[in-house]
């Protein structure tokens, strides 16, 4: 079984020529990025095939990267290096798909897919959306099957999930939307040879389901072996407590290498669970790259998307935005400049207050790494020092005919300083964001500010 190779283990292996034509200016180098996974063992051309071979096996990411659907809205999911993201972070996001079913009429079905089409949740600079539909076989009946496929086929353009046991159902649907590779469920021990040989045809993804991790494992090595080239992993869990069981030790196995045919994304239905939201949160927590829920009311859309966000945004890297001065509406020389950090939450929450007091203004934004105000000020980042640097970097001064700054309420103990370094007069603005309208009216607006030239 191939297991992870140190770079030193495997500079050992390579023929130290340090030719350079890999790439890289030394072996050692090549060795490094073999290690990380960012080399590919082919381009150096001194390795038998041997070596190659089992350099590729020792290197490669321990979960499979699975492209679900094409296009632009297309998802890839897998690819994962670690058992806990505080270890250094989780890469792909699930793909959300919201189930219909095939007994349903027409205008259900396609109010589904318009809402996976359409609905977009802003966040934190990001837009939040579900991944596609997965489409249940319920009827049993291969042409309802193509039906309903191709009633989403209509409106759709966002990756599929083909849900039945029967091969004839699959190619009926698989006829309206096959050039599309919809991710099939699900090839098990009896109908795994079939299942495989229209996901081959079709260069599907193809989820292997069995409840047993040697099975599984098996009926992923039979599938590769009859050429499928993207699986997903459905453990069958009967509850909850199964589906953590068994995605952690999947998830291990494949990360330790020990079972290299684990090394697939996991597949979760969380609408045979109850509650629902429960199952889909665990799925989110404990490694599911594939989730299927109903088609979940927008409150708690929201809160899966922003869970979903949270859990993959990177722990040792807050959100940022892009130092710079940000106009909110319509500033002009009298309009107040407010200065704070690029932690993106700031940003987003002070933005939408800014926007709601109708106030034209000047925003700030300077690079304190993503630190909240709080934890920059605390951390020194945000500084006196940083305050100038910032407002001769984005030219201020050239924006507005006054010299007045405001600063936020939990930065009030470097106002005399901040004066001293810029020459700009400080105000203190508010500790809380919800309260910097009533503070612009008050402090800004009736005093008249930014009339006086500098
Ligand atoms: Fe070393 Fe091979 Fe790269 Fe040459 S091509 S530097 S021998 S790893």
């Amino acid at each position: 079984m191939p297991v992870a190779l140190k770079a030193l283990d495997i500079y050992k292996m390579l023929p130290k020529k340090n030719c350079k034509e890999c790439g890289y200016p030394t072996c050692l180098t090549f060795a490094m990025k073999l290690a990380a996974g960012k080399a590919d063992a082919d381009t150096c051309p001194y390795l038998d095939e041997t070596t190659k071979n089992l350099l590729k096996g020792a290197t490669r990411p321990p979960i499979q990267l699975v492209k679900l659907g094409v296009g632009e809205r297309s998802v890839s999911v897998g690819d994962e290096i670690v058992l806990f993201r505080h270890e250094k972070a989780f890469y792909h996001p699930p793909g959300i798909f919201f189930s219909v079913s095939d007994l349903w009429d027409r205008e259900r079905i396609v109010a589904a897919a318009t809402r996976v089409m359409d609905e977009v949740f802003p966040r934190v600079g990001e837009n939040l959306r579900f991944s596609g539909l997965a489409i249940r076989n319920e009827s049993r009946d291969p042409a309802s099957f193509g039906k309903a496929v191709a009633a989403v086929e209509e409106e759709a353009e966002f990756p599929e999930v083909l849900i039945s046991d029967s091969a004839e159902a699959l190619a009926a649907g698989l006829a309206h939307c096959g050039n599309y590779h919809p991710t099939i469920h699900a090839a098990t021990k009896a109908n795994h040879a079939e299942f495989a040989a229209l996901a081959k045809r079709f260069g599907c993804p193809l989820v292997v389901r069995a409840g047993d991790l040697t099975e599984l494992a098996g009926l992923a090595k039979a599938c590769t072996d009859l050429g499928v080239k993207n699986l997903i992993l459905d453990p069958a869990p009967a509850n909850l407590g199964e589906f953590i069981a068994r995605s952690t030790a999947i998830r291990g196995k494949a990360i330790d290498r020990s079972e290299p045919d684990l090394g697939h994304p996991v597949y979760l239905d969380a609408t045979a669970f109850t509650p629902e939201e429960a199952a889909i949160v665990t799925g989110i927590l404990k490694y599911a790259g594939v989730i299927v829920t109903s088609v979940l009311p927008p409150g708690t859309a929201r809160m899966v998307l922003t869970l979903r966000q949270n859990i993959y945004t990177d722990p040792q890297k807050p959100i940022q935005m892009t130092p710079g001065l940000y106009r909110v509406g319509e500033p002009g020389p009298a309009s107040p400049v407010l200065a704070t950090v690029n932690f993106s939450l700031t940003y987003f929450t002070l933005l939408g207050y800014l926007e709601a007091s109708g106030i034209p203004c000047h925003l700030l934004i300077m690079d304190t790494e993503g630190f909240s105000v709080l934890t920059a000020v605390a951390a020194g980042k945000f500084s006196e020092r940083l305050v100038k640097e910032s407002l001769d970097r984005f030219q201020v001064a050239g924006q507005v005919k006054h010299r007045s700054l405001i600063i936020p309420g939990y930065a009030a103990p470097l106002s005399g300083r901040i004066e001293e370094v810029t020459g700009w007069k400080v105000i203190v603005g508010p500790r809380d964001a919800a309260d910097i309208g009533e503070f612009l009216e008050r402090e800004w607006v009736a005093k008249g500010q930014g009339q006086a030239a500098p």
